[in-house]
Order: structure tokens, then C-alpha cells, then sequence
């Protein structure tokens, strides 16, 4: 239950003074329907009329705030001339400008010979001072009933800046006081003011200076923010922990037997990923573990030699991938490595029926089966395991939390291994997985290819398409990903049908053409055809972003590069220099670019580490596009930037554990008014709804 100090805020916003129902619907629309919502939306700039010159001290272009005397009215010689009233002061004077005036309004406003405020922008016209439209126009008796520094808001179409002004400022009236849940000597340190303080200043802001990123008022409340977030994924967690795991204990020589089965060396990102993993596993808490690694660094490995610490001890593992794609390849590389050492391993997915489903489902619930991988198929209810033990999840932001959920239920305490190709930066991690253990492979296998990555202009395509010709002479094969068009994968396909067409007219029938509308039968034969070299150049929509891996695949052409995101971008170009030969990406752009379409493909051209990449994709697009649409049920923040904030990120984790530590319940003093907190951010929703995990 939310604590009653709270309810004045988290009132309906018609609880505010002149917010109707159908303001409230657009307020609603922009901020959310509560009190608090509003409180949440800080205004993005100010208007300083603070600036009071004399008027030919005023600086052109500027906005500045005048007292001048009245002189004379030129009323509009034509309809299309404007209205005109001079005014002066000691120093010179400035003409008042306003088109399509009423007279009877001006007259009433600005009698000759008055003295009047005037707050507009300062311009010069045929040598004269003038301002066209001032904002304000009030009588000095009144001064000043107009504010010298408004807030800003964002707006959304019908909301009138005022009325958001307006709400804002009624909202600042229902402040409750709040106990303090910071810790005292932080705030002291970081010069932070009090809630109330912060939340009042950024609202009432006397400069550009109090809205900005540095404001004390602005960092307090990304913090308390932070914190909450922190906090409820702390409380997830220790949550998750006390659920009683299972200790798996497997022999001491099975990690030694295992490594020298293997092919290859592992990397130390692999090894150190193993290590963790192992010690999880071995502890009676339950694992919760995401492994960040880019493509092509080892992780199914890592993950397949994590599954033989639970097959030992007699658990059954499942593995879950986004695609059918996906699952056949973690398919391909576990099965050879298991058959190796008597393991059994199966695939399920949508297109197993009958009874082909059936002798696998049985396999299952007998345990004979040890490793079953799959996608969504897994998590059908007539499902059933032996013993699940070990749940591998693979892209794990491709699946919601009841999804992972209802795979992990489905077995005994079973540890899970959350696993992702799309590095993301680490305050990012924090925020989103902080319920989860994190370990990162960021070192590659020995011998990949750097990967040449150029940026050509698409009048420049035959230049492209020669040079596709020489990479196909030389036994190699190419990938040709088409334009991705957001509002519709209809478009996308028109676009990709296109370039097949005209790649055909070249390459003839060693061109294929693969796209989201295609039943998976079709896109695995196609995909079967190019993995066999039937193939040269496969063209795509981005459907082929994850997973697929052909190794003679040396080249990529990504056509409007602009269009894509960096993170997907990095993805899209992970697909080739997966074999022993150099490797080459080319952006194919449309110009011209902007700073931020420039700027995102040159980092492509500089660096091939997805942390880095990430970074600056952080950097570049803020927190929302970063994360990509998948992501977007996750609460967005509305005073801390993920990128801004590193600090005060890593800050509020440290606290958040802390308290959780000392205080799990939140029964003290500051646990109590923590608890505030956690119900002032709406956590008390995402602690809930983490808790399905
Ligand atoms: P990820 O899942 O991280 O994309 P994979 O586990 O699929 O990467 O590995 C990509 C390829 O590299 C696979 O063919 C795998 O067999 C191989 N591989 C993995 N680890 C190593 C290693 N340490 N040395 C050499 N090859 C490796
Ligand atoms: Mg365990």
C-alpha cells in the first residue's frame, strides 16, 4: 500500500487548478495522469526576462524586459501593414509592431502617455529599434505580474505552454513533506538540497543554469531516482537469492575432461565467464547470471560447458533462443561437442509435431534427454522436464520476464544463464539487469580477421557491385542487407525484392533473397542454400541482425547504413569474419548525412569492441534508442541520463546494496522513508513485476 503522504501527488491531474478533462487527457499524454507525473516532467529550458536595459542599451535579438512611456499610436494604413505604437525611454525609442491588431485592445493596453512594462524580443528594422508581438505588456503598479523566468515544458499538439506551466506550478502547491531518505553526510557531500528543494527549483528555475545537467536540484533527484531503481532491483534480487538454488557439485576432473574436448583453446573472457559460473552453480543460492559478450566471442560455449556441471549431477538443461535460426545454430555447435562425451541433445521448435514432438516431449519428461534447445516452443504448457536444473536463455532481452519466468518454473530451483550479443554499457546493465550477476567476455578467439569497414555514397553502387563480383571470383561469399524502413516491413521487402532483382541480372540464380514474411521452412532453405555455397549473395532484410553464420562469408553491404542503428549496425557487420580470411563491411549511405548519421558510421570505422560501440551509442542517441524497442517496457528515466549519470549510477548501486545489506526489510528510520521513495518512483510496480523472475 502506498504510503498516505503520497496520495496528494499521486492525485489525478483534474485535481489540478484549471486542468479540465480534456486537458487532463493531453497532460496525461505528455507526462501520465498523476499529479506526481507532472512534478516528473522538468521543464527543458527557461525564459529569462530578467534582462531590464534601457532601450538603446538592449541587445539586439535579445529577449529583455523595457519600462518605456507611451508616445503614439499608428493604427494599420492597410490590412496587410501592421499596427504601430511608438514608445520611448530617456535613451531612444523602440516601435511596438503587431499585425492584424485589434485597436480597441492596443488603446486599452498602451494609452498614450502611460508607462508600461514590456517583455519581448529586441529586433532592428530600417535603422529602428522595434518589437514585433511583445509577450507582456503590463502597467508598472502591476510589476511584476509577470514572471521574469518561466519554465519551459515539453508540449504535445492542443497543450498550450501555459496550461503546463500552470499544472506545474499548482503541483509544486501539494507538496507533502517528505521524510529524508538519503543518507545525511551524502548529501552534504554532493551539496544536494532536500527533495522538496530540488523539486521546487527545478520548477521555479531563475536560470538556465538551475535546469541544467550540473543543478544540484537536477542531480538530486536523478538520484533519489537512481536510487529507487537500484533499490528495487536490489530487493529483486535478494529476493531471487533466498529462494533456496541448488548446489551442483560435479566431479573436480569434469571442467579438465571437458577443456581438452574441445577444438580450441578458450579465450580468458571464456574462462573468467566459466569460473563465475562454476562458483554459482556450486553455491546453494540460485544462479542469475548474464553473460555480455559480442558476437562470435565464445558464449555458447561457455554456456554448453556450464550445462555439463548440471548434467553430471544428474539436471537436465534448456536453452532458448529467439529464432529458429538461432536455436538450429546453437544446435549445430553443441551437438557435435555433446555426441563427443555421450551427452544427448535435442532442438524443439514450432515446426515439431505429432509425433516427432511427442518422442521428444517423452524424452523430456523420462530425462533421457539431457540438453533441449528451442525457442518459444519450450515454453508450451504440455511441457515437461525429468529435473531442469540449468535455464539458458540466449538475446535475453528478445524475451519478457513472464517468458523467462514460465521457462524456469518449469524446473527445480533451476540456476539461469541469461546471455546477450548486444553489449551494453555498463551503467545500463546496472539500471536494467541489476537484479542479475554479470560477467563479460570481452576478448575474441585467436585468428579472427579485423574486419574493413568503409562508408561509400549509394551513387557509388556499381563501384560496390564490382567488387561483390571480385569477392565471388575468389570462392567467397557476400551478404547484401537491405534497406530497413521503420513504419513498415512491407516497404522493406519491396526494397530487398528490388536489389535481388538487379543483383540477379548480374549474379543470376547464385543470388537468394531472404525476408521476416517468409515461413521459417523457406528461410532455413534459403539459409540452408547459402550455408552449402548453392549461394554467393544472399540478400536480406535485417532478419538475418541475429545469428546466422556462414564462415566463407566475407563481405557485408548494409544499404543505408544511415537508416540503422549503431548497436544493430555492429551486430549486422558481426556476421562476417567469422572464418579464417580478411573480411570487409561496407555502409552504403545515402547523403547527405547528418552529424549524428556521420558521426555513428565512423565509429563503425574505428573500432570493432561492441562495449566501445556501445558507449558511444549511449553517447550519440540517448538511453531510449539505445535500447531499441525491445527494451521499451522498462521504466525510462525522467531526471537521470544513463550516460550523464555514469557516476551517480554506480553511486546509488553501492547504496542500494548497502542498505539492502544492513536493512533488508527496510525497517529502519531510513528504511522507512526509503520505502517512500520506492512508491514515489512507482517502484513498488517494478519490484512486482521483476519479481516474476
Ligand atoms: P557467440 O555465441 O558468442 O556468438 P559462439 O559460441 O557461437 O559465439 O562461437 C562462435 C564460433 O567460435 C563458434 O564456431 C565456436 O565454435 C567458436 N569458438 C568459440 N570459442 C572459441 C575459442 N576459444 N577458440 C576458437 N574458436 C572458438
Ligand atoms: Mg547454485
Amino acid at each position: 500500500m502506498r504510503p498516505t503522504i503520497l496520495n496528494p501527488l499521486f492525485a489525478d491531474v483534474t485535481s489540478l487548478h484549471g486542468i479540465g478533462p480534456r486537458m487532463a487527457a493531453l497532460i496525461t499524454k505528455l507526462a501520465g495522469p498523476r499529479v506526481v507525473d507532472v512534478l516528473f516532467t522538468p521543464p527543458h529550458d527557461v525564459i529569462d526576462r530578467s534582462n531590464r536595459p534601457a532601450v538603446m542599451a538592449a541587445p539586439l535579438g535579445a529577449l529583455v524586459t523595457l519600462e518605456v512611456t507611451v508616445d503614439k499610436h499608428h493604427p494599420s494604413p492597410t490590412r496587410k501593414r501592421p499596427y504601430r505604437v511608438v514608445c520611448s525611454d530617456e535613451t531612444g525609442y523602440v516601435t511596438l509592431i503587431f499585425f492584424h491588431a485589434k485597436p480597441d485592445y492596443l488603446l486599452r493596453a498602451l494609452p498614450e502617455g502611460a508607462r508600461r512594462i514590456i517583455s519581448g524580443k529586441m529586433e532592428e528594422y530600417d535603422g529602428g529599434r522595434q518589437i514585433t508581438h511583445p509577450d507582456h505588456i503590463v502597467a508598472p503598479e502591476n510589476a511584476p505580474s509577470f514572471p521574469l523566468f518561466e519554465p519551459v515544458y515539453p508540449l504535445t499538439s492542443g497543450l498550450p505552454a501555459s496550461v503546463m506551466r500552470k499544472a506545474a506550478q499548482d503541483a509544486l502547491t501539494r507538496l507533502p513533506s517528505l521524510p529524508e531518505w538519503q543518507d545525511p553526510a551524502f548529501l552534504r557531500k554532493m551539496a544536494f538540497p532536500s527533495w522538496n528543494a530540488a523539486i521546487t527549483n527545478i520548477h521555479t528555475p531563475n536560470s538556465t543554469n538551475d535546469i541544467s545537467r550540473d543543478s544540484t536540484a537536477r542531480r538530486r533527484l536523478a538520484f533519489d531516482e537512481l536510487l529507487a531503481n537500484q533499490l528495487a532491483l536490489s530487493l529483486v534480487r535478494q529476493k531471487q537469492k533466498k529462494i533456496a538454488g541448488r548446489s551442483f557439485n560435479p566431479p573436480v576432473e569434469l571442467r579438465a575432461n571437458s577443456l581438452s574436448s574441445l577444438p580450441f583453446k578458450l579465450t580468458d573472457g571464456q574462462l573468467q565467464a566459466l569460473n563465475e559460473i562454476d562458483a554459482d552453480m556450486k553455491s546453494p543460492e540460485r544462479m542469475m547470471r548474464l553473460i555480455q559478450g559480442d558476437v562470435g566471442s565464445g558464449k555458447t560455449i561457455v554456456a554448453f560447458l556450464a550445462m555439463l556441471n548440471a548434467i553430471k549431477c544428474g539436471a537436465q538443461c534448456a536453452f532458448l533462443a529467439p529464432t529458429e535460426i538461432l536455436a538450429q545454430q546453437h544446435f549445430d555447435t553443441i551437438r557435435p561437442l555433446a555426441e563427443n562425451i555421450g551427452v544427448n541433445v535435442e532442438i524443439l521448435t514450432g515446426r515439431d509435431k505429432g509425433a516427432v514432438r511427442r518422442i521428444k516431449l517423452d524424452q523430456l519428461a523420462s530425462g533421457s534427454l539431457n540438453i533441449i534447445i528451442g525457442t518459444h516452443a519450450l515454453i508450451q504448457q504440455d511441457i515437461h522436464f525429468n529435473d531442469l536444473g540449468l535455464v539458458v536463455i540466449d538475446e535475453q532481452h528478445r524475451f519478457g520476464v513472464e517468458q523467462r519466468a514460465a521457462l524456469t518454473k518449469k524446473g527445480n530451483a533451476a540456476d539461469l544463464i541469461a546471455m546477450t550479443a548486444t553489449p551494453i554499457p555498463r551503467t545500463l546493465a546496472l539500471t536494467l539487469y541489476g537484479d542479475m550477476d554479470a560477467s563479460y567476455i570481452r576478448d575474441k578467439p585467436p585468428g579472427r580477421m579485423p574486419i574493413k569497414t568503409s562508408a561509400t555514397p549509394i551513387n557509388r553502387i556499381d563501384e560496390v557491385i564490382n567488387a561483390v563480383k571480385r569477392t565471388l571470383l575468389e570462392g567467397n561469399q557476400v551478404y547484401w542487407v537491405c534497406p530497413l524502413v521503420e513504419e513498415s516491413e512491407l516497404t522493406d521487402l519491396t526494397a530487398a525484392s528490388q536489389r535481388y532483382a538487379q543483383l540477379k541480372s548480374t549474379f543470376s540464380d547464385r543470388v537468394g533473397l531472404i525476408h521476416g514474411r517468409m515461413t521459417s521452412d523457406e528461410k532455413s532453405r534459403t539459409m540452408n542454400l547459402f550455408y552449402s555455397g548453392k549461394l554467393a549473395v544472399l540478400v536480406a532484410t535485417s532478419v538475418i541482425e541475429v545469428g546466422v553464420n556462414a564462415p566463407n562469408a566475407t563481405a557485408i553491404i548494409i544499404e543505408h547504413a544511415e537508416r540503422f542503428g549503431l548497436a544493430q549496425l555492429h551486430q549486422l557487420r558481426g556476421r562476417v569474419g567469422r572464418g579464417k580470411k580478411p573480411a570487409s563491411c561496407v555502409l552504403l549511405y545515402k547523403g547527405p548525412l547528418g552529424d549524428t548519421a556521420r558521426a555513428r558510421l565512423e565509429i563503425l570505422r574505428e573500432t570493432e569492441d561492441g562495449f566501445e560501440i556501445a558507449e558511444e551509442d549511449l553517447r550519440l542517441r540517448g538511453a531510449g534508442e539505445a535500447l531499441g524497442a525491445a527494451q521499451s517496457g522498462f521504466p525510462s528515466m525522467r531526471f537521470a541520463d544513463y550516460h550523464y549519470d555514469s557516476e551517480l549510477i554506480s553511486a546509488a548501486r553501492d547504496d542500494a546494496s548497502i542498505i539492502v545489506g544492513k536493512d533488508p526489510e527496510l525497517n529502519s528510520d531510513r528504511g522507512k522513508a526509503l520505502k517512500v521513495l520506492l512508491y514515489l518512483f512507482s517502484r513498488d510496480s517494478a519490484v512486482r513485476l521483476l519479481r516474476a523472475g
